[in-house]
């Protein structure tokens, strides 16, 4: 007997070749009926005898396309039409709810096709299929469709056209298809802008090959490269972009050729050649010492990426001597580029070509340009194999399920490493890390990514969430927001949204206590926090203890020069005139211990990452910072070579009020002569010292569930400690997995306390 279904399916389904998936289904099983896109999803209607109705079902979701995901597949009885065969029909207007999938990798069939000289694509830059490509950074609005995307001024031309509409292909409407004689071209262009003659990515090999800097137009913006094993070409780089030690992330053809410089398991590959290709902090081995010192100076890790478009793969293919098949796609190949995020002076990345030519004049010797526009800037992402440190190119814009849906909400996130984040439903949308809006064209971004965030979403917030400080950017255009679209707006604690960030992500939607380790935020007592215990429900936290706070010599200033912190520390231990001995080259060494002991212009912090700072400068291992961190990765790296030593036993008081002084700690630190060795001592004491006081603090509120977020959580021997100390105590302990847990993690957890503020009570 024939019977008849209707199936929607909601998730990640459009843009991925799951209508084709659908239809050959039908077709292989003897189905009839039709499928179509909505404003929700997939609908389908089939008809056919039950068996075949149920396997349909099964295999609609186990077989789904790579890139789709599933996330509801529902199905009920329908009226049989007596249809005589299975169509794909035209999309359906309607509420726009699916999503635009993120950037991928080229897939295998596309890499199989790429270096087939008989193929029509061989050595095509912009080859691209269903199942792989640009889609984030491609695409203006929804519904996603050719004409919203950078790919509507290329018509088709007869041949791809044929794919596009044949089911059967893989190219079934892939949006972005497209080949060299309808798609967007490749030029190389010199210092001056002008064309230089020849195969572009030839001759980009050989401006390489022969030292010079090439700008490289990418996936969501322009990238630097050079080659990574000319040390001369590195210093020049290093030299040109005035980025004093920030390490360069290096790309390699593949895992084979990245072992011989990192040391890499199972999940490091895994990632590494994830359709998403972040960047990934992988240990050095002891060969990478031989590489130029440019690179990644000082530090215990290299960022290693694999190919991520088929440009990329191209410039290997070239490298390599051009050779055909896929076999050399496995082998390792001894070369390695430099691939920096072309974005000067921590300004936003560049994406337009005339604006690469002027604003990287003197940085590059030639640009690798084309046609196809970037309409979403979007850096590369970078990860370890613990989580996040930059969440953009190739996770963006998936969305992060909350542990129960509730109004549309918009949060704004902070100043640093700004990210920004929209909920619908029970989904919460993080844009691409936009960085520290510290300059005007950083501002712009940020403008754009909220207007672009909402376009793809097509919904309006009803509340706008921000960071408690009035002065940031984006406090400042929350409110502006707030009165033009006529919804409140809602102010949150930098350390609250941090705790409930994770909260978010794990759907912790019961009393945590919350351990926030971070740089520095505005306090509710307008102080300056940053290492705080924190009782987070919801809406609600509590302050149940903080670090024992430091004077902060020259406020701002200090976080670039551990040096001060040193000295705040020396002042608090009655060792003030050690300052002057220690640190008397400093030009600013004799105000900062006259602003010590005045106790002028030295605002009180309990900030973790200045205590970081102080033991890096107490320990001799820096004195400055020339980007954000950088004493403290140089501490963690020292103590992560020395191993693990048992902490110092009375290295921490906690007083009446809850209090966690370190104090003792750091007069140990201050007679310490071996730098590797109080480095390991520090992070030792440090974490014990931390889980002692939760719980204790655990116990005496009856809390079982310890969250923990801020930039210090990026650090892996504290992470570790924490971790094995805390479950040693029979506490359940939840990191950030899917976000930072540094500022980049901010919007998340502004918005769930928004959205819980708005909604207590819809659990
Ligand atoms: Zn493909
Ligand atoms: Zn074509």
């Amino acid at each position: 007997m024939v019977e008849a279904l209707r199936v929607h399916v909601a998730g990640l389904v459009q843009g991925v070749g799951f209508r084709p998936h659908v239809w050959r289904l039908a077709h292989t099983l003897g189905l009839v009926g039709w499928v179509r896109n909505d404003g929700a999803g997939v609908a389908i209607h089939v008809e056919g005898e039950r068996a075949s109705l149920t396997e349909f079902c099964r295999r609609l979701a186990e077989e789904a396309p790579p890139s789709a995901i599933v996330d509801s597949l529902a199905s009920e009885r329908a009226q049989v039409l007596g249809l005589g065969d299975f169509l794909i029909l035209d999309s359906t207007q309607g509420r726009v709810s699916t999503r635009i999938g993120p950037d991928s990798a080229p897939c295998q069939a596309c890499l199989a096709e790429l270096f087939d000289r008989r193929d029509r694509r061989y050595r095509y830059p912009f080859i691209t299929c269903t199942h792989c490509g640009p889609r984030y950074t491609v695409t203006r609005a929804l519904p996603y469709d050719r004409p919203q995307t950078s790919l509507a001024s290329f018509p088709l031309c007869r041949e791809c056209e044929r794919e596009y509409r044949d089911p059967y292909d893989r190219r079934f409407h892939a949006e972005t298809t497209c080949c060299p004689a309808c798609g967007p071209t490749l030029t190389l262009l010199d210092a001056h802008g002008a064309p230089i003659v020849g195969d572009p990515l030839e001759e980009v090999w050989r401006l390489l090959q022969a030292g010079r800097i090439v700008a490289i137009k990418g996936i969501g913006g322009f990238h630097l490269c050079c080659d990574a094993l000319q040390s001369q070409a590195v210093a020049m780089l290093r030299a040109r972009k005035q980025r004093e030690e920030k390490p360069f992330a290096l790309m390699a053809l593949n895992t084979a050729s990245a072992a011989h410089w990192v040391e890499l398991d199972a999940h490091a590959i895994a990632l590494l050649e994830s359709p998403e290709r972040p960047i990934v902090l992988l240990p050095k081995r002891k060969i990478a010492e031989q590489m130029p010192v440019g690179i990644a100076p000082g530090l215990a890790e290299l960022g290693i990426m694999l190919p991520s478009s088929p440009l990329s793969y191209l410039l290997f293919h070239a490298a390599a001597g051009k050779p055909d098949g896929l076999a050399w796609l496995e082998k390792p190949l001894a070369r390695l580029f430099v691939m920096t995020s072309a974005n000067p002076h921590g300004e936003p990345l560049v994406i337009d070509n005339d604006e690469a030519l002027k604003r990287l004049q003197g940085i590059a010797d030639a640009y690798l340009v084309h046609d196809r526009e970037i309409l979403v800037r979007c850096d590369d992402s970078v990860r370890r194999t613990t989580g996040f440190v930059r969440r953009a190119r190739g996770y963006v814009p998936q969305p992060i399920r909350l542990p129960r849906p509730g109004p549309p909400v918009l949060a704004l996130g902070g100043f640093f490493k700004n990210t920004i984040c929209m909920t619908r439903g029970d989904e919460a949308f993080v844009s691409q890390h936009v960085g520290d809006l510290d300059n005007p064209r950083a501002c712009v971004f940020f403008e754009e990514t909220v207007a672009h965030l909402m376009a793809i979403l097509a919904v309006k917030p009803e509340i706008i969430a921000h960071d408690l400080h009035p002065d940031f950017h984006a406090t400042r255009y929350a409110l502006e927001l707030g009165v033009q679209h006529g919804v409140p707006t809602l102010a949150v604690q930098h350390h609250h949204a941090h705790i409930a960030a994770v909260c978010a992500e794990w759907g912790l939607v019961g009393p945590v206590l919350g351990l926030a380790l971070d740089g520095v935020g505005l306090g509710a007592d307008g102080r300056a926090w940053g290492g705080e215990l924190l009782r987070v429900e919801g809406a609600f936290y509590e302050r149940l203890g903080y670090l024992r706070e430091l004077p902060l010599p020259g406020g701002d200033a200090a976080a670039k020069e551990p040096w001060r912190m040193a000295a705040a520390v020396l002042a608090c231990l009655d060792r003030a005139h050690e300052i002057f001995e220690r640190f008397g080259e400093e030009p600013a060494a004799t105000t900062v211990a006259t602003m010590l002991a005045k106790r002028f212009n030295c605002p009180p912090t309990s900030s973790a990452g200045r205590l970081f700072d102080a033991a890096a400068a107490l320990l001799g291992v820096r004195r400055r910072n020339t980007f954000e961190g950088q004493a403290a990765m140089a501490l963690e790296g020292l103590a992560a070579r020395q191993g693990r030593v048992p902490a110092l036993p009375d290295g921490w008081r906690i007083d009446a009020e809850n209090r966690l002084d370190l104090l003792p700690l750091m007069d140990f630190l201050c007679d310490c002569e071996d730098a590797a060795a109080g480095a390991a001592l520090f992070h030792a004491t440090f974490a014990a010292a931390l889980v002692d006081w939760v719980a204790q603090t655990a116990q005496r509120v009856g809390i079982t569930h310890i969250v923990a977020a801020g930039g210090c959580l990026l650090n892996q021997v504290l992470r570790t400690l924490l971790g094995e100390g805390l479950h040693a105590r029979g506490l359940a302990f939840f990191l950030p997995e899917k976000l930072p847990p540094n500022d980049g993690g901010l919007s998340l957890g502004q918005a769930w306390v928004a959205l819980s503020a708005r909604f207590p009570e819809t659990s």
